[in-house]
């Protein structure tokens, strides 16, 4: 499954959010996406899982406009990790994750021994054995958010759009939630798409970072390749210092905090 977008523009009013961007997200692939505040990362994210109407430019689902596909086939395919999850309401984490398999639902709605196992499985893998009949709502917000991974690990999808997925996670749990998009891309033929401020998780489990500025693409590559000190002063207006993670080797990215 690749999903591909060609040359894209968000316009918002007058405004562009996305202006000319183009992505190709491939089987195995982690591409991050960094940049700052407004600059349209989330809109780009959005127009990936066809939510959004472009001013030009197409977004591809295996070479056919992602449009034509119902909104059932598209779920059944991408999966989204919202940046903020609405789930203010009283269902137990198990009842979340099941909604995951939606898409693949029977025409009775009935879940399947399967369903029923892959919650089990998600639910081991993200950690949430413990959780199972707790309430959404009820929940930390890591722990919320550890569930969102589930539901979207559930569907299955070959296709994984995460918006700041790390964000509310403590130190652990950030890794544990990239090593898992990564484990399940490597494993699946899965292609993930993760909206992160965390360059150094990028540099470890990205295959692919990109870099956005003011609804512009500025640089694509690896991590090693687009992770410098030029082009993060470029993109952030911030000296850092960039070396090398002592085991992994990955690039890491250090701000440089001078005194006033
Ligand atoms: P990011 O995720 O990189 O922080 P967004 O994609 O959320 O940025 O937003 C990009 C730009 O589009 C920002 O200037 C934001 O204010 C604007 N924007 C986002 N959503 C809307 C909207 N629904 N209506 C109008 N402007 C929006
Ligand atoms: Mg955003």
């Amino acid at each position: 499954m690749m999903l591909e977008a060609r040359n894209i523009t968000i316009n918002y009013g007058s405004r562009a959010a996305v202006a000319d961007v183009s992505l190709t997200a491939e089987p195995k692939d982690v591409i991050a996406i960094i940049g700052p505040n407004g600059a349209g990362k989330s809109t780009l994210l959005r127009a990936l899982n066809g939510s959004v109407p472009l001013a030009s430019g197409e977004v591809m689902l295996d070479d056919r406009a992602i449009n034509s596909y119902s909104r059932r086939a598209v779920a059944q395919r991408i999966a989204v990790v919202a940046q903020e999850a609405e789930l203010r309401f009283p269902v137990t984490v198990t009842e979340f994750v099941l909604g995951g398999r939606f898409a693949w639902s029977n025409a009775w709605g009935w879940e399947t021994e399967r369903d029923v196992e892959i919650v089990r499985t998600t639910l081991r893998e993200t950690e949430l054995d413990g959780f199972a009949d707790r309430l959404m709502n009820e929940l930390s917000g890591g722990e919320r958010q550890r569930a969102v991974l589930a539901r979207a690990l559930a569907t299955e999808a070959k296709i994984l759009l995460l918006d700041e997925p790390t964000a509310n996670l403590d130190l652990a749990h950030q890794a544990m939630m990239l090593r898992l998009v990564r484990e399940r891309c490597d494993r699946s033929e899965t292609a993930a798409v993760v909206v992160t401020h965390d360059i150094n998780l990028a540099a470890e489990f990205a295959t692919r970072v990109m870099l956005l500025k003011n609804s512009r693409l500025i640089a694509v590559g690896s991590p090693r390749d687009v992770l410098t000190v030029d082009l993060l002063k470029e993109i952030f207006g911030l000296q850092v210092l960039v070396d090398a993670h002592p085991i992994s080797g990955a690039p890491r990215v250090t701000p440089i905090h001078t005194q006033r």
